[in-house]
């Protein structure tokens, strides 16, 4: 192809994989399609993204962003070839700046170190997905990624105060600053976060850090009955206590990670609620007491307080194995992540149920329980296409219910390719087409990440090998 030919005229070659089995490693995330692309490109630098968006641009070339490809959405897959463009051989950098509270990173650190790099001043970087340890900041932004610590503190898009942004035509621009107050025009910044790769490339990100709390404490709730567990979450977000993290596994979640990696959970409970405050040590002592009173008042079997820093760990540990562990029931897991308003997490979890019965499939349910988030995974075989027909309509029934009951179609997971076609139910026609039409002034030519977030003439849910 005579663009790959001139790529190699500004690109080091050794940064230009074309061979089948290169294109092959690059046709996959961690959700479910697979498509190769043309060719890969290993950005390093601002300047190689603008020279590959440009000439990309000019040829009508896909650009599909790529970090690390934990996406569960399929947002970095080449749905329409192109090029996969590799941000992940980018080097690492994150700078903090304590007098500011801000640290200013490259697309492709992993959002672990940006926290760690927070810590060395006693401050720190709340977001932190379960992939925190591997997914990098770049993916992070552009799936305005979240994670326990988002109940009381926010999400990704609540940090991020300035972004450095190649544009679909090559143009390298910058939004927002170093300021935490920055009211100069629209606002660029939050637009982009969320956007799933579809505006552009982000090249450096700046991003708002905070005090790291003195103290924490976690708890462990057991229940024996999930409705319990759900009523249990809601009187204790009601009362004036805001945790930083609670979150849910049901009995499937707790089993599997115990025979995954066991970490002493009570295996025979139906549900665990795993809570973390945090806060001044005298503070957090009396909110603790508080919790379990509440929990126990509600229904719950009995709670433990971890005697050791370790002991805490371990049970953190064990909760973000869920996904792994689950992995292991069965070949393929469809994982979900509809998300309602907070008091209709036992409406939920009642809908999870009838879904469940009526298409006859295994649902397993963990998440964060605490900000509505749920992660409803279908385990099933990828091989088995009657079972996966199965699979699409309690899909589609889990959208439907999220919506119906105040909701939406993601937490946090995006909406890639997966949820696209689902996307007029949540925002109406006129909705989506206002987003579609912003999207087509940034990107005239359509080349960013196509066939994302916006569905396709007559696209459905497939999840079978057609
Ligand atoms: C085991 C596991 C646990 C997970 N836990 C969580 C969780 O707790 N919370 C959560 O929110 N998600 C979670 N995820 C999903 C995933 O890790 C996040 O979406 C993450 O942000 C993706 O980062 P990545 O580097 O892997 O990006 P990729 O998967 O490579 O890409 C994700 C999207 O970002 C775009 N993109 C990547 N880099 C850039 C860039 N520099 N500029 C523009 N666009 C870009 C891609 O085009 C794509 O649309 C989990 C995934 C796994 C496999």
């Amino acid at each position: 192809m005579e663009w790959i030919e001139e790529l190699k005229s500004f690109i080091p070659e050794e940064q230009i994989k074309t061979t089948l089995a290169d294109r092959h490693s690059y046709s996959y995330d961690g959700s479910f399609g697979e498509y190769l692309p043309d060719a890969v490109v290993q950005v390093k630098q601002k300047e190689e993204v603008a020279a590959v968006l440009k000439l990309a641009n000019m040829y009508h070339i896909p650009v599909n962003p790529r970090g690390q490809a934990t996406c569960l959405s399929g947002g970095p897959l080449p749905v329409h070839g192109g090029i996969s463009l590799d941000l992940s051989q980018w080097p690492q950098h994150v700078e903090v700046f304590p007098d500011d509270l801000i640290a200013v990173t490259s697309p492709s650190t992993r959002t672990g170190k940006i926290n760690e790099a927070a810590e060395a001043y006693g401050l720190m970087y709340p977001p932190d997905p379960s992939s925190a340890h591997v997914a990098t900041i770049g993916g992070n932004l552009a799936e305005n990624s979240g994670g326990p610590r988002g109940l009381k503190y926010g999400v990704t898009k609540d940090f991020v105060i300035g972004l450095e942004l190649v544009t679909p035509e090559g143009e390298i621009i910058r939004t927002g600053g170093r300021t935490i107050k920055n009211v100069t025009g629209f606002d660029l910044t939050k637009l982009v976060v969320g956007s799933e790769g579809t505006l552009g490339v982000i090249t450096e990100a700046t991003l708002k850090l905070l005090p790291k709390p003195p103290a924490v404490q976690t708890l462990m709730v057991v229940f024996d009955d999930v409705r319990t567990a759900g009523a249990a979450i809601s009187k204790t977000l009601t009362s004036g206590i805001l945790p930083s993290k609670m979150e849910f596994m049901d009995q499937a979640c707790i089993q599997a990670v115990e025979n995954f990696q066991p970490a002493g959970l009570p295996v025979d409970a139906d549900a665990i609620v795993i809570i973390e405050l945090d806060g001044h040590p005298e503070t957090i002592a009396i909110e603790t007491e508080r919790v379990q009173d509440i929990m126990e008042n509600i229904g719950a079997v009995k709670s433990t307080i971890p005697e050791t820093e370790a002991e805490a760990a371990k049970i953190w540990h064990a909760r973000k194995q869920v996904s792994p562990a689950i992995a292991k029931i069965k070949p393929t897991k469809v994982s979900e992540d509809a998300t309602v308003p907070r008091s209709k997490i036992p409406d939920l979890m009642d809908r999870l149920d009838v879904i469940k019965e009526k298409h006859n499939v295994e649902i397993v349910v963990f998440g964060h329980a605490g900000d509505g988030n749920l992660h409803p995974n279908v385990l099933c075989d990828k091989r088995d296409q009657e079972e996966m027909r199965r699979v699409e309509l309690a899909v589609e029934d889990m959208f439907e219910a999220a919506i119906e009951l105040g909701g939406t179609l993601s937490g946090e997971h995006g909406i890639g390719t997966m949820k696209a076609p689902f996307m007029e139910m949540e925002l109406g026609e006129v909705g989506l087409d206002l987003m579609k039409r912003i999207k087509d002034s940034w990107d005239p030519n359509g080349i960013m990440n196509p066939g994302k977030v916006f569905p396709e003439k007559g696209q459905k849910l497939v999840l079978r090998n057609e």
